[in-house]
């Protein structure tokens, strides 16, 4: 029988999901063990500078890990700060009661947008002189003053003014009424690469672009800009702030760098058999017919799918782990369900749960990098592509502290 609970929660699901996840584990879901994530943030403190406060990255829903929970438990175990890439993701954790600074990584151009940060008491990140002229009127108009966040580009080419025209650019913020320049930072563009010498190269122009603001007679504020790769290459790169994404999620940012640190994964994707089922040889499965038995087989039908962040691309190519063992996936991924051969793995029933992402370390475990290789992509994409349809469950959070 189900409890109100687990009924109002079933409703919930077909129309907004993950707000409701704490009830019951049905068709498929993500659990977040915030031990993990507690461990990773303590353990990556542990190598920083003794100056250096640590940023976590929670944009993009904290890579897909659920952002509140999330926050609530960096911020919990020594994380200073939070950044985010848009508006409404600020707007998000401001609105759930957290009160931890907040960089919002991406650009904001709007005077709408401008009187929203203002309003939601984030920190915004500039990249122009027109932008940063845009900023100072807005908030004189608002008779207040923001603290402001300078994007120097040193080979990144993404956001940010190119290092070689950066001093005019922080000269016009530091003139500029009604701003503050709360830090300078830049972001690495190859730091997970084998070969550190484009790093090296881009924090030789992050230097040289301190020295030229000094000359100014302009004090430095807050510096930063290591990313979790950056954190793991040494101390040199730490400055004020290091911005911690990917590894806080227990994920490394190349294999090279595992030895640096020992990370816990955080995140592992679960689901349910829904019907066990033994076919006759010669029987194709799924669409297409892309897997045709060659013996009598023994299939199980699991209820998650691409919608739900399981790639189409890894069709055939997919394992899982069921009862300790590994079980392959047969035939196209569809939408929602996914067939496994289990033929080897007697005593399975429907109900019987199966790991996607995670299981025991060491043999018996399928971490997002070995979707990432086999995908040809990056950890990054695979942790950020579960979607909300599968309800995060959240194991092991922090207690609240006595009051
Ligand atoms: C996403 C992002 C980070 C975090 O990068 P990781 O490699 O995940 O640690 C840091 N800085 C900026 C500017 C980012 O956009």
């Amino acid at each position: 029988m189900l409890d109100g609970e687990q009924l109002s929660y079933i409703v919930s699901q077909s129309c907004r999901h993950y707000q409701f996840s704490q009830a019951i584990r049905q068709r498929a879901w993500v659990e977040i063990d915030h031990e993990a994530l507690a461990h990773n943030v303590r353990e990556l403190k542990k190598l920083l500078a003794p100056q250096t406060e640590l940023m976590a990255v929670v944009k993009a829903d904290a890579y897909g890990h659920g952002v509140i929970k999330v926050a609530e438990t960096v911020l919990k175990n020594g994380a200073i700060w939070l950044a985010i890439a848009t508006l409404g993701e600020g707007v998000e954790l401001r609105d759930a009661g957290i009160t931890a600074p907040i960089l919002v990584l991406g650009a904001t151009n709007t005077r709408e947008e401008i009187e929203a940060i203002a309003h939601w008491n984030l920190q915004p990140t500039l990249c122009t002189i027109e932008q940063a002229q845009l900023f100072s009127e807005t908030m004189a108009k608002l008779r207040q003053t923001l603290p402001v966040h300078l994007k120097i580009d040193t080979g990144m080419s993404r956001l940010g003014t190119r290092w070689e025209n950066a001093i005019n650019f922080v000269k016009t913020v530091d003139q500029a009424h009604n701003l503050e320049i709360a830090s300078i930072y830049s972001h690495f563009a190859m730091a997970d690469e084998a070969d550190p010498s484009f790093t090296y190269l881009q924090h030789e122009r992050f230097k040289t672009t301190l020295n030229a603001i000094q000359e100014q007679n302009i004090p430095l504020p807050k510096l930063h800009i290591a990313n979790s790769a950056g954190i793991l290459l040494g101390q040199e790169f730490h400055y004020d702030f290091v911005r911690a994404g990917l590894a806080i999620y227990g994920a490394y940012p190349a294999p090279h760098l595992e030895n640096k640190v020992e990370l816990k994964p955080v995140m592992q994707v679960k689901a349910r058999i829904t019907q066990i089922k033994t076919l006759p040889a010669d029987t194709g499965v799924s669409y297409g017919h892309r897997f045709v038995t060659s013996d009598e087989t023994t299939i199980a039908v699991i209820g998650i799918g691409y919608a739900d962040g399981v790639p189409r691309k890894l069709s055939n190519n997919l394992k899982v782990l069921l009862n300790g063992e590994f079980a392959p996936q047969i035939g196209s991924i569809t939408m929602d369900q996914i067939m496994l051969d289990i033929s080897h793995i007697p005593d399975t029933k429907a109900g019987d749960v199966v790991t996607l992402i995670g299981g025991e370390e060491g043999d018996r475990q399928i971490t997002v990098d070995h979707w990432a290789n086999q995908l040809d992509t990056i950890s990054w994409e695979i942790m950020c592509g579960f979607k909300h349809r599968l309800p995060r469950i959240n194991l092991n959070e922090p207690r609240q502290p006595n009051p």
